[in-house]
């Protein structure tokens, strides 16, 4: 290992940890994502299973970065900084050309302008209501007895989409279950559900003013459906993060890499 240095970002979200280490400040050697947010044991089993994937210990981490809501209540980091500071870093790495940065996390949606030297300019952000972030596509899922992970693979084998009026996750809870009572495909009430999540999504980009490119970033966007529905809602194509709902702590991680002596 010798004169390696390990960087970790942690992101403790409303909703899932997520632990990325990184060496070198450029190779990823080490990651996890642990479905358990702030307040649980997620954010120590999303580090314990990111360490033992870079077979190292604690102890070989040079320092160490808290981002995300649970920020704060993360013991043992060196420092803690924003998401908006981590989504960004983590966007403007992968993607040096990337403008606005929009991540949708489990209980909240930003949309970043970055300027082009992919510093943050400005946010908008809501979380102020579940509509439009991944709690909205956790309650749906659950009422249509699927898993987050499983809305996907719908929208794809849709052939239309179901009509969602409701903007109140509640009421559009009651909307889907009358819909599925009616004999509604689940297919089309998938891609109508991605459809109103990206109608959210691109009301809150156009509070900023949509500057391309665009990158999606957070844990909504390993979800294809909305990425599809979000495209056609703004009329143009969205880079992905590979890293999605990693973007964070790998942000975090390279904030530590420029921290870290040697
Ligand atoms: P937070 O940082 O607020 O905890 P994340 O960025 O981790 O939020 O995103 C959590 C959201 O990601 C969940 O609410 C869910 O909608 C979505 N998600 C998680 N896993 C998957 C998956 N396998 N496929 C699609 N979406 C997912």
């Amino acid at each position: 290992m010798g004169a390696d240095i390990f960087t970790m970002g942690v992101d403790v979200g409303s909703t899932a940890s997520k632990c990325l280490i990184l060496k070198n400040g450029k190779e990823i050697a080490g990651s996890a994502v642990v479905p358990a947010g702030t307040g649980t044991s997620g954010p120590g089993r999303a580090v314990a299973a990111a360490l033992a994937e870079a077979g190292i210990g604690r102890e070989d981490v040079a320092f160490v970065t808290a981002t995300g809501y649970g920020r704060n209540t993360f013991p043992g980091a060196d420092a803690v900084v924003s998401e908006l500071s981590c989504h960004a870093a983590g966007a403007h790495a992968l993607f040096p050309e990337a403008r606005t940065v929009i991540d949708i996390g489990g209980q909240d949606a930003k949309v970043l302008r970055l300027d082009p030297e992919g510093r943050l300019e400005t946010f908008v952000m809501n979380d102020k209501c579940a509509a439009g972030t991944g709690r909205f596509l956790e309650v749906m899922a659950r009422v249509l007895e699927l898993e987050v992970g499983e809305l996907g693979a719908h929208d794809a084998a849709a052939a239309r989409a179901a009509e969602i009026s409701s903007t109140c996750t509640v009421f559009a809870e009651s909307e889907v279950i009358s819909q599925l009572a009616a004999g509604e495909e689940i297919d089309a009430v998938v891609a109508g559900i991605h459809n109103s999540v990206a109608v959210r999504t691109a009301s809150l980009i156009r509070r900023l003013g949509l500057t391309e490119p665009a990158v999606m970033t957070g844990g909504v966007a390993r979800n294809g459906g909305v990425r599809r529905a979000l495209e056609q809602e703004l009329g143009i194509r969205l880079l992905v993060s590979p890293l999605c709902q990693l973007n964070g702590a790998y942000g975090a991680a390279i904030h530590g890499r420029k921290k870290a002596k040697g």
